[in-house]
């Protein structure tokens, strides 16, 4: 969000250097600069010791595409927290282990993606009631259910880091 007038005082802001980052919306009244804002996400790729995926299906995003666990942040928490917390409250699991798989830049909705990849056991999954349905879904056949491929699509992009990682530890494996 590009701010116009303060969201402290009201005051229309003016334009002012601010350093190597340029003109700068500023207000005069509170002595302050009010860089564009924007949310943050968490998102993440939750698999298990057989190489499968949760996906969610979630009416309110997509009637005909899944999606991956995901959810805003929460102010004073860091990102690993917030994909802790977000798997625990969405599909009702614990993750084991949880790695950084990149961020992301949504444009349509001005928000910044933080992935990771995050490893349980196989379980019975305990949904959250914003998920309509959740279920394990075999690596390679993920891409039938996902967003198609896009530059804006974080879920594609973690989701081919992941197969990438199964791809290359199978190559790594001694020939017997
Ligand atoms: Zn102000």
């Amino acid at each position: 969000m590009h701010y116009y007038y303060c969201p402290e005082c009201g005051n229309k802001l003016i334009n002012k250097q601010a350093g190597d980052d340029g003109l700068t919306p500023f207000c005069e009244n509170c002595n302050k600069y009010w860089f564009d804002s924007f949310s943050t996400c968490v998102i993440i790729l939750v698999t298990n010791e057989f190489n499968e995926v949760v996906l969610l299906k979630q009416s309110y995003l997509s009637d005909k595409y899944c999606t991956l666990v995901a959810g805003y942040m929460i102010p004073g928490e860091n990102a690993e927290n917030a994909a802790r917390r977000e798997v625990k409250e969405e599909i009702g699991v614990e993750l084991e282990s949880l790695n950084y798989a990149g961020t992301y830049w949504f444009e349509q909705k001005n928000l910044l993606m933080v992935g990771f990849i995050g490893k349980v056991q196989k379980c019975e999954l305990k949904l959250s009631k914003e998920v309509d349905s959740a279920f394990w879904v075999k690596w390679q056949l993920v891409p039938d259910y996902i967003f198609p491929e896009h530059p804006d699509n974080a879920a594609y992009a973690i989701y081919k880091k992941y197969a990438n990682q199964i791809v290359q530890a199978r190559e790594m494996q001694p020939i017997c």
